[in-house]
C-alpha cells in the first residue's frame, strides 16, 4: 500500500502557507500540470504568488521537472527560479539536490500533481509531498494511458482508509 501525501489540494494556492513556512526550509515544484498547463510557459497568478511568498520568506525554492534539459533550463531562466532534471519517481537527482543545498529530506516538501513520478520521488526520497489536481486534461501521452489508470485505483484506495478512518 502506498502511503498518501502529508497534503491534498485541489490548487497549489490552496495549500496551507503559514503550515509549510513553519515547516520546511525548502520546497520543490514539480512543473507541467502543476505550475504551469501541460508544455505551457505560462503560471497562474495566483501560484506564482504563493510560490513568490515562500522565496519572500526565505523558503529556497526550486523546480524539480522530468522535462527535457533543454526545457528545463528555459523554464529557469523564464521564471528566474533554479529549475534541474529531477528523473522522478528515481531518487538520484533530488538527493544529489539536497546534498547540494545541505539539506535533510524531512526538511524539504514536493509540490506535484502525479502519483507515479512526483508522489512515488518523495517515497523514494524520503521527502514531504503536496499532490494537487492536474491544471489541466492534457498529459504526455503514456502519463494518460499508463499513469493516470494507476493513480485513479492508488486515489480510491486513499478515499477508502479515509472513509474508514
Ligand atoms: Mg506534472
Amino acid at each position: 500500500m502506498i502511503p498518501p501525501p502529508l497534503y491534498r489540494a485541489r490548487r497549489v494556492e490552496d495549500l496551507p502557507l503559514e503550515e509549510i513556512l513553519s515547516r520546511f526550509k525548502a520546497v520543490l515544484f514539480d512543473v507541467d500540470n502543476t505550475v504551469v498547463p501541460h508544455h505551457g510557459t505560462k503560471m497562474p497568478t495566483p501560484v506564482w504568488e504563493w510560490m513568490r511568498s515562500l522565496i519572500k520568506s526565505g523558503i529556497v525554492v526550486a523546480l524539480a521537472s522530468n522535462a527535457t534539459q533543454e526545457r528545463v533550463h528555459k523554464l529557469e531562466t523564464l521564471f528566474s527560479t533554479e529549475a534541474f532534471v529531477a528523473m522522478k519517481p528515481f531518487p538520484w537527482r533530488i538527493r544529489q539536490w539536497l546534498r547540494t543545498h545541505g539539506l535533510q529530506p524531512k526538511e524539504v516538501l514536493l509540490v506535484g500533481d502525479q502519483v507515479m513520478t512526483d508522489h512515488l520521488a518523495t517515497l523514494t526520497t524520503g521527502i514531504s509531498s503536496a499532490l494537487v489536481d492536474p491544471l489541466t486534461k492534457r498529459d504526455f501521452i503514456l502519463t494518460q494511458w499508463i499513469s493516470r489508470p494507476i493513480e485513479r485505483l492508488i486515489m480510491k484506495g486513499w478515499r477508502g482508509r479515509e472513509e474508514k478512518g
